[in-house]
Formats: structure tokens, sequence, C-alpha cells
């Protein structure tokens, strides 16, 4: 079963549900963007938005629905130019949100997800106090690592650094509104709805 509870960051006097920007955050590996995968099938009104990486596509991966798979220079020329709304390094490549489509669709008033790593969560917290901080947990360490070290597409150098990325990563769950256990992907979805208030 999933537990939600309220973090000691909570904004004041901001009710969890009904959020209209919500990051979803948490170890590498914990299954955030299957639940993503999971809603864009099913809640095609959850938009999330496409980041941009300079990391190479994995199988089944297509650009512009799972990322935008741009080169260093690309990634030099959007940060400069300040088109992110946050970015972030993991894992040896660069990860960032375009900053104007998230805005576009908040000044349109509808639900709005993003699924990021730690460090951008951070930047966005600062940036963006209206949004609502979700962290998925695993539901203990030896499953996060069996998810980690089942992919079997990525070499046992980057796995590695994706468990010593989790260990930090899950040592800040504290800094989040909520914490969804990730025990079914149907479940956090749901629960992930209801934070949006559109259940
Ligand atoms: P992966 O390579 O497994 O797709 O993603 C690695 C990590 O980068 C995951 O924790 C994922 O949530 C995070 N990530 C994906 N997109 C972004 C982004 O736009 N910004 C940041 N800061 N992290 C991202």
């Amino acid at each position: 079963m999933n537990t939600t509870h309220p973090g000691p960051t909570a904004p004041p006097n901001q009710p969890a549900s009904g959020r209209r920007l919500i990051v979803l955050s948490g170890p590498s590996g914990v299954g955030k963007s299957t639940v993503v995968s999971h809603l864009r099938k099913t809640r095609p009104e959850v938009w999330h938005s496409v980041s941009v990486t300079t990391r190479y596509p994995r199988p089944g991966e297509i650009d512009g629905v799972h990322y935008r798979f741009v080169d260093d220079a690309t990634f030099d020329k959007l940060v400069e130019a300040g088109e992110l709304l946050e970015w972030a390094k993991f894992a040896g490549h660069r990860y960032g949100t375009p900053r104007q489509p998230v805005l576009d669709r908040l000044a349109s008033g509808a639900p709005t997800l993003l699924e990021i790593d730690l460090q951008g969560a951070r930047q966005v917290r600062s940036a963006m106090r209206e949004a609502l901080q979700v962290f998925l947990a695993p539901p203990n360490w030896e499953e996060l690592v069996r998810r980690l070290t089942r992919r079997a597409t990525e070499p046992p150098e980057v796995i590695d650094r994706r468990l010593a990325a989790a260990r930090v990563e899950l040592a800040a769950e504290s800094e989040f509104d909520v914490t969804l256990v990730n025990t079914s992907v149907e479940d956090v979805a749901r629960e992930l709805l209801e934070l949006m208030g559109l259940s």
C-alpha cells in the first residue's frame, strides 16, 4: 500500500491536493518515467514536460516524446539563452526542462508534471514556490538495486554511478512535501491524479 505524508517543507496555507504544478522526483531507477508513461497513455490531459538531454536514447525511446536528445553544443546554447527552467548534470550527462512550454501550460491553468532529478527539484523549489514537490521512494533499497541492475542496456560503471546518486537522493526525502512509495505504478498514478485534483 502506498503512503503519503506531508513533509516539513510543505508551503504554508496550501493544500497538498489540487496543485497545478507537480514535481516528481526520486532516485534513478525508482520508476518515475514508468509512472509518467502510464499517465501519458491513460490520462492524456496530464501534460508532462519533455526534457532535453545530452544522453543517448535507450532502445524504444523516441526523440520529442521521451526526451529531446541534443548534443553538448545545443545544450550549451539553451543554457546561455536562459531557455531552461532548471538543468542538472546526472551520471555524466545533462538534463533540463525547457522553460517556455511549462510557463505556457501553467498560464492556461492546466495540470503540469515535471519528472526531474533531485538537483532540478531544488532549483524549481526556489524558483516556483507553488509547485508541489513529490518524492517517489522505492519499497526498500534492495528493490531499487534490483531495478537499476536489471536495466541491461547500461554498462556496470553507469549502473554504479546511478546507485551512488540514488544513495544521495534517498537521503533527501525529507525535503519534499509528499512521499509516494512505488509499490505499484497504478497506485502511484492514482495518487498523483488525486494530488492534481483530477481523480
Ligand atoms: P534517465 O537517464 O534515467 O532517463 O534520467 C536520469 C535522471 O534524470 C532521472 O532521475 C530523471 O528524473 C532525471 N531527469 C530527467 N529529465 C530531467 C530534467 O529535465 N531535469 C533534471 N534536473 N533531471 C531530469
